[in-house]
């Protein structure tokens, strides 16, 4: 007869794997479906510094391969596939990938979100290169240094406010006259006196010296005038894109596509919980995510003695 797994978790990044760990620890049956590698978006970070208990940081990809065979020496089974699509709403809830069909009591929803690129042609070959997409992360590489954040929402505005505190210059660059981040961040951001704002401008090339960036060109939206700012980094804050194409017809997401889910990180289906970076939450980071991991096996082992 073909296995029931008691959860089957979506993605191998901190949430899943965390997840993983807390699961197989309580007893359950725990597969994790990942496509390529374990670590997630944290596998492409070189150095995690702001990950409690490595007190020299981690390379991302160490971190994420730790967490894997963690979960793994207490019994968690990690099957490489592409999930293609998912029946949430039966019982037992069925993942189609492409290994096969996986069957599961509780399913763990941990796919992520990625941060949407500037989309241009050596961007991603940048990433660690001077181009970053999380402030909070990368930002004390760039200490003392000139950097520019792209973008005009919240998450610009507060990745300038925290790069003001260390860097030598930060230039806002907008493609609008004015940010749409909410108003208690303009105050603060006008009184940073080594910040700076760059109106109407739409980056279109990305500069490079030996291989790392060096400068942005750009071009003025309302004149067409074109300009180069020197700079040594890029923080792109443009938004993020939840990974949720295969589920959002059945699992509630909010305007922006992130899973609802509270802290107990259950969704509005019976037996399907969320973690991590997909999950609505005010910060997304790899402890966070961590920290969903442990509270969704709480709410699993829960749903499980229901059925
Ligand atoms: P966002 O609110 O969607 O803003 C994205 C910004 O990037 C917009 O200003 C947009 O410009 C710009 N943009 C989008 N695509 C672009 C492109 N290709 N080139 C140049 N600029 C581009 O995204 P977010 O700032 O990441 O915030 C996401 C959500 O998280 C929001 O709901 C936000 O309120 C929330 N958040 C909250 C906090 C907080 O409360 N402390 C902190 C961070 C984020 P346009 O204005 O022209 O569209």
């Amino acid at each position: 007869m073909e296995q029931i797994y008691d959860v089957v978790i979506v993605g191998g990044g901190p949430g899943g794997y965390t997840a993983a760990l807390y699961c197989v620890r309580a007893g359950l049956s725990t597969l994790v479906l990942e496509k390529l590698s374990a670590g997630g978006q944290m596998a492409t970070t070189t150095q995690v510094d702001n990950y409690p208990g490595f007190d020299e940081g981690i390379d991302g990809f160490e971190l994420a391969e730790r967490m894997q065979r963690g979960a793994e020496r207490f019994g968690a089974v990690t099957e490489y596939a592409e999930v293609t699509a998912m029946d949430l709403t039966s019982q037992p809830k069925q993942i189609t990938t492409s290994s096969g069909t996986f069957l599961a009591k509780a399913v763990i929803l941990a796919t992520g979100a990625s941060p949407r690129l500037l989309g241009l042609s050596n961007e991603e070959a940048l990433r660690g290169r001077g181009v970053s997409y999380c402030a909070t992360c990368d930002g004390m590489f760039f200490r003392g240094k000139t950097v520019v954040v792209a973008g005009g929402g919240n998450s610009a505005a507060e990745d300038a406010l925290t790069l003001s505190k260390m860097c030598k210059k930060v230039y806002l660059v907008h493609r609008r006259d004015s940010l749409r981040a909410t108003q208690s961040y303009l105050t603060p951001l006008q009184n940073a006196e080594n910040l700076e704002f760059v109106w109407n401008k739409q980056i279109d090339v990305l500069d490079t010296t030996d291989g790392h960036l060096s400068s942005i060109q750009m071009t003025d939206r309302v004149t067409g005038e074109t300009s180069t700012l020197e700079c040594d980094g890029l923080f792109v804050a443009i938004g993020r894109i939840p990974d949720t194409a295969l589920i959002a017809d059945q699992v509630s997401c909010d305007e922006q596509g992130y899973i609802i889910a509270d802290e107990t990180t259950r969704t509005n289906l019976a037996g399907v919980f969320a973690v991590g970076d997909v999950r609505q939450k005010p910060l997304r980071q790899i402890i966070t995510a961590a920290s969903d991991g442990a509270t969704a096996s709480k709410f699993v082992e829960e749903y499980l003695q229901t059925l």
